[in-house]
Order: C-alpha cells, then sequence, then structure tokens
C-alpha cells in the first residue's frame, strides 16, 4: 500500500458513532464503530479501537500470516465505542507483534481503561493470552513521531475531552478529528477555532466528527459532536481539500445518509470535497 504519488493510505473500518449498528438499513456505510487504518509507508497507524478493529485484525492476519509486526495505536478518547473493538484484535493475541498504544491519559490510567474491559466479569478471556508485547505512551508533546511519520495532537471539546490527530507523511496531511464539539458559541469557540484551525490547515483528508444537522444540533449542544453544516464551513475556511463525514449517528439510516451529505454539499466551495465515510473503502492521497 502508498507508493511515490500517494504516500498515505486510509482505510476505514468503523465509522459509526457511540453503538454499532447491526441491520439491513447500515449495510452501505456500515454499523462499527470508529477505527481507522493509517499507512504510511511500512508504519502503521490505527485512529481508535472501536468495533471496526476485529476486521482489521482479521485483514492484518491474513496479509501478514503471522509475521510479526509493530502496531500503533492511537486513542482519541477512552469513550466505550472507541475501545470495544480491541478485546477482538487478533493479532493482540500472537506472541511476537508488538501493540503501542498512544492516549491523552496517563500511562496507567489508559492501560488501565483498555484493559478494564477485559476483567473477568465482562470479557472470557484473559489478559495473559495477549501474548503481543503491548504498551503505552502518554501523549505530554505535541509534534511527536512515530517511525518517519510527523503527528500532532490537540485537545478537543468533548465530555472529558478528546484528542484530534494531525498525519504528516512526505508532503501529505491526513486529520482524524471525531468526538469535537465546534459550537456556534463565539465565547468558547475563540481558543477552540485557533486549536481546530491549526489542526486541519490544509489537510488532504480531513475526517471529522459529522453526527448532527444543523437543526439537530440545537438541541444537542453540549453533547460533544459537532454538525456537517460547522464542518463544512470550518472546512472551507481552512483549506481542507476532502472532508469525510464520520462518527455517523447510530439513528441515521443509509439513506437519511445520503440525504444528510446531498444537502451538505450545497456549503461546499472549491476546493473542498465532501464524502460520507464508508466501511471498508480505501482512499490514497
Ligand atoms: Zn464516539
Ligand atoms: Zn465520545
Amino acid at each position: 500500500m502508498g507508493n511515490d504519488t500517494h504516500p498515505i493510505t486510509v482505510k476505514f473500518w468503523g465509522t459509526r458513532g457511540s453503538i454499532p449498528t447491526p441491520g439491513k438499513y447500515f449495510v452501505k456505510y456500515g454499523g462499527n464503530t470508529p477505527c481507522v487504518e493509517v499507512r504510511c509507508g511500512d508504519t502503521i497507524l490505527i485512529f481508535d479501537a472501536g468495533t471496526g478493529m476485529r476486521e482489521l485484525g482479521a485483514s492484518l492476519l491474513h496479509e501478514f500470516a503471522g509475521s510479526p509486526r509493530e502496531y500503533h495505536i492511537l486513542i482519541s478518547h477512552t469513550h466505550w465505542d472507541h475501545i470495544q473493538g480491541f478485546p477482538f484484535f487478533h493479532v493482540a493475541y500472537l506472541p511476537g507483534n508488538k501493540v503501542t498504544f498512544y492516549g491523552g491519559n496517563s500511562v496507567s490510567a489508559l492501560e488501565n481503561l483498555i484493559f478494564g474491559q477485559m476483567d473477568r466479569e465482562y470479557f472470557p478471556v484473559t489478559l495473559f493470552e495477549l501474548s503481543a508485547e503491548v504498551t503505552f505512551k502518554t501523549l505530554v508533546e505535541s509534534p511527536f513521531a512515530i517511525n518517519d511519520v510527523k503527528l500532532y495532537f490537540t485537545h478537543q471539546i468533548h465530555p472529558a475531552l478528546s484528542l484530534g490527530f494531525r498525519i504528516e507523511y512526505r508532503g501529505r496531511v491526513v486529520v482524524y478529528a471525531t468526538d469535537s464539539e465546534i459550537s456556534n458559541d463565539p465565547e468558547i469557540e475563540r481558543i477552540n477555532e485557533r486549536n481546530i484551525g491549526s489542526l486541519i490547515k490544509d489537510a488532504d483528508i480531513l475526517i471529522a466528527d459529522c453526527q448532527y444537522t444543523a437543526e439537530e444540533y440545537q438541541a444537542k449542544v453540549g453533547w460533544g459532536h459537532t454538525s456537517i453544516d460547522k464542518a463544512v464551513e470550518m472546512s472551507n475556511r481552512y483549506g481542507v481539500r476532502n472532508l469525510f463525514a464520520f462518527h455517523h449517528d447510530p439513528l441515521r439510516t443509509d439513506e437519511q445518509l445520503d440525504i444528510m451529505i446531498d444537502n451538505a454539499r450545497n456549503l461546499v466551495k472549491p476546493p473542498l470535497r465532501l464524502h460520507c465515510a464508508r466501511e471498508k473503502t480505501t482512499v490514497r492521497v
């Protein structure tokens, strides 16, 4: 994956917010909770560990046929929909593999939150069966490096905060910025907009929280998510080229998502293009 003209490959494994949504109304865009694979050369970055992670693990096992690899998992925050896939991430059960978690919580807090869901009361397999080497890193300084990839993070407005990530590799920029509330309140937004603006500026790909329509957002102020109108407005303002609407509301059917995206296209100004993040699709930049 990846080449000189398109050095970064992004694959969506889970695009749904809050809770998995199986069923016939969710087949097109998918029902798994957030998990996005970003390949930069040989470096495998994984953003969030929602239920999409199960199929990512199966695909990696198939691709590498058991030869040991290193996987970097960056956690935006530890709400259930962003960590619940990890116990089903098969590569973590293979000796020789290395898995490193990066998050905003302290190392021990992050470890407790990720492994806490694997307590005997919740999950049948014990930690001792996780044969990969699993380590945790607290993100303190931005930017930071993973191999030859440069990453930035910023704190986003969300209950208990979340992290947005900017990935820079060989002249391309991908941003993962979900579970982030960008409100219409000018007081709150003075600082937030500066942070979010520098995070997303000139991104080739922005994967952003677009859970609500502008109308729905009015009743959800303070819930920690953004309207698609606001995400488009910010993308227009900061020179984003491709916005992928992400963290789809669990109540939103495929048909309704198509309508929501179509309506928001009226707000898009060149060079921006608006897309709807769809499970199992790959994008190269
Ligand atoms: Zn979420
Ligand atoms: Zn959340």
